[in-house]
């Protein structure tokens, strides 16, 4: 097979993350994996923290996403840490139980075992990729961000107005419904997106 990126090239090595068949000069390998030069730019760590503290490692691994980003993960790690962060503030918000309860312990333990995952990488100076947890196809940008930010807000101002002038028993009832309402949403969301994304390539 001939190099990707020179024709006239044998490929010596394939990327672990495309498939590309790839030559010598553009891989970059650790002995253990290859890369091409696409996934090496967008994917591959270039600052990893090879001069990490084993103590504040660990440390930094009970919380999702910490060690992540005290690696040099930042994607990684900003994805878990707001993820986590997220499911406290739902249990907080909607009062559910036991779904998200259960996200959560497996979040912890996923991160946790990744980072130490992570740490042996680094420690044994293997090329450390900081792969976005999930790719929904959707480019985040910050308008994103601004409407996460209205939407929360909003939703916390009417707790505070409701409070005082709607019985508790309903405020719960609404709060209760809020989730799987936001769930059903998200589903649809990501549906549409995907059914669009189909149309658009039969096209
Ligand atoms: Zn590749
Ligand atoms: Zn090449």
């Amino acid at each position: 097979m001939k190099c990707h990126y020179h024709p006239e090239r044998e490929a010596q090595y394939t990327c672990a993350e495309c498939g590309k068949p790839i030559c010598e000069e553009c891989a970059h390998t650790d002995g253990v994996k290859a890369l091409c030069k696409e996934c090496y730019q967008t994917l591959g760590v270039k600052d990893v923290n090879k001069d990490y503290n084993k103590f504040w490692a660990f440390v930094f691994s009970l919380l999702p996403g910490a060690a992540h980003m005290y690696l040099g993960l930042m994607q990684r790690g900003f994805i878990l840490m707001v993820i986590f962060l997220g499911l406290i503030s739902l249990m907080n918000l909607f009062f559910i139980g036991p779904l998200p309860a259960f996200a959560f312990v497996i979040l912890w333990f996923y991160s946790f075992f990744d980072a130490h995952h992570i740490i042996k990488k680094v420690k044994n100076n293997e090329i450390v990729l900081d792969k976005p947890f999930f790719r929904l196809d959707i480019q985040f940008k910050s308008l994103h961000a601004a409407y996460g930010l209205l939407i929360v807000g909003s939703l916390s101002l009417l707790n505070v107005i409701f409070k005082d002038y709607v019985p508790w028993h309903v405020i719960y009832k609404i709060r209760t419904m809020l989730f799987p309402l936001l769930l059903i949403g998200l589903g649809a969301f990501i549906l549409f997106r995907i059914k669009r994304a189909e149309r658009n390539q039969v096209k």
